[in-house]
């Protein structure tokens, strides 16, 4: 039988300049596209109506619509994914597999096994970098050593793009990818969840918002940015061509796209912060352990109301813009004491962008244990935050209509003893030994 390669689509879900299936192309065996819904990641979301696997479900959809230009379809399969690799080599004379680079920690293990499993087989295993334009161990100091603050760490990505700026790829004339699989994907239903009523953004970003990004992106209330993390996450956009189009015009644009960089260089050198503080000494705060004022600030009922207005626009959009989720994180550690890795869990459960480096290192600077120059003792006053960027409370209102009536509700601790409070349970846990 004809030797095939497989592409293993993960975080990469496009066919447009897709690192890895342009190289499995040119391997000039025909290529076997494959996803997996995984279940260990599956099993452990809590929503049944996610809206995130919902979208992936929709991108498959999509994919499998464009492979059957070239009489291909989308093998997807459900279940873990050693079991599922077991059965693919079983069933297809697999002899190369390809896919892109994920970083994070249970992806690094979860292809360590896969890579096993294929040695074992004789099959080569071919990964790429794609969704970055430089990965963890790609930008350093001159001394060889990983960067922990994020100007000269920018500097150096920005010269090192200006040096070699990565190239953008088209798929092939004429692909030959693997005709011998047709089988529909599975349902929604048949992994147990369904559809939700979330709408997606779309998936591009227009000059005008591009030009007014600097000047915007700090007001929730103006549509200033381009929400485009959820295609970042899921790679329904090209991290390269996003660059090589926001470069000419913002480069403001272009620096919140090194932060996302930034962090994922932070999850990939120093793993431990998946649950440490990245300065081990904020591991000796003692949080307050507080259910109760939890589910306030869960619900947008804590009286401050730009704290309100995003935690409720987070529980109905699965988006919060990022001034807001700085405010909503300060406040939760600083003005309620309550553990950064409780909130850095809410978010990962409803934010559509959701992203582990990310939202690991937002939290961690929200708390002031992360890896930020400035000290612990900024703590935001979300009353001014709320005069300052949004002047009209006109985002204010959109979220939490019965601000300003008798309906609503009182604040839950006043700021003045709040920050009090927090300076000095910060002060009294960083001096001791
Ligand atoms: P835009 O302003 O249009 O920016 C474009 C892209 O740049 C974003 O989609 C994102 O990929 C990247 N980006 C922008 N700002 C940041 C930043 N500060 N850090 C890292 N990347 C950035 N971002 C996530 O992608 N996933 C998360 O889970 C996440 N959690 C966060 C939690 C907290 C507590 C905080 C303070 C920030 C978090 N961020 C997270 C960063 C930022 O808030 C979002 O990336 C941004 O709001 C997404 O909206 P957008 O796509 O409209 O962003």
């Amino acid at each position: 039988m004809e030797k095939i390669s497989a592409f293993w689509f993960r975080r990469d879900l496009r066919l447009d300049d897709n690192t890895g299936l342009i190289a499995a192309l040119k391997s000039g065996k025909p290529v076997l596209p494959l996803f997996i819904f995984d279940r260990y990641i599956l099993d452990k979301l809590e929503d049944k109506d996610d809206a995130r696997v919902g979208f992936i479900h929709s991108r498959l959809e999509k994919l499998n619509e464009e492979l059957q230009i070239w009489g291909s379809s989308l093998l997807v399969a459900y279940g873990k994914p050693l079991d599922v690799w077991k059965c693919w080599l079983s069933q297809f004379p697999i002899a190369a597999v390809y896919c892109n680079r994920d970083t994070e920690p249970y992806a690094l293990e979860r292809d360590k096994r896969i890579a096993t499993l294929l040695q074992e087989r004789g099959v080569e295993f071919q990964t790429f970098k794609d969704q970055v334009i430089f990965e963890g161990n790609e930008v350093l100091k001159p001394d060889g050593q990983a960067y922990s603050v994020f100007t000269p760490y920018s500097r150096r990505w920005l010269s090192r793009y200006e040096e070699s700026a990565p190239r953008v790829q088209k798929l092939p004339a004429n692909p030959v990818f693997f005709t011998g699989s047709k089988r529909p994907l599975p349902s929604l239903a048949s992994m147990k969840f369904k559809a939700s009523s979330i709408a997606i953004p779309e998936a591009a970003i227009s000059e005008k918002t591009l030009k007014s990004y600097a000047s915007l992106r700090d007001f929730p209330a103006e549509p200033g940015v381009s929400r485009l993390g959820i295609h970042l996450r899921f790679g329904s956009i090209s991290i390269r061509r996003l660059v090589q189009k926001a470069i000419p015009t913002s480069k403001v644009f272009v620096n919140e796209l090194i932060w996302r960089e930034f962090y994922q260089m932070i999850l990939f050198q120093h793993p431990r912060v998946v649950g440490q503080a990245f300065k081990p000494a904020y591991d000796r705060i003692p949080w307050r352990d507080d259910p109760e004022g939890f589910e306030r600030w869960q619900k947008g009922l804590t009286g401050y109301p730009l704290v309100d207005a995003g935690m409720r626009e987070l529980a109905q959009t699965g988006y919060m813009h990022n001034r807001v989720r700085m405010v909503t994180a300060s406040f939760l550690t600083k003005h309620l004491l309550i553990d950064w890795r409780w909130g850095e869990a809410w978010f990962a459960r409803k934010l559509l962008d959701f992203e582990l480096a990310s939202n690991n290192g937002g939290w961690q600077w929200a708390a002031g244990c992360g890896c930020d120059a400035a000290p612990y003792f900024r703590v935001f006053n979300p009353l001014n935050q709320a005069q300052k960027f949004d002047p009209k409370g006109a985002y204010i209102r959109r979220w939490v209509p019965e601000y300003g009536t008798q309906r609503y509700v009182e604040p839950m601790i006043e700021h003045r003893f709040a920050r009090e409070r927090v300076l000095g349970v910060f002060k009294k846990a960083l001096a001791e030994h």
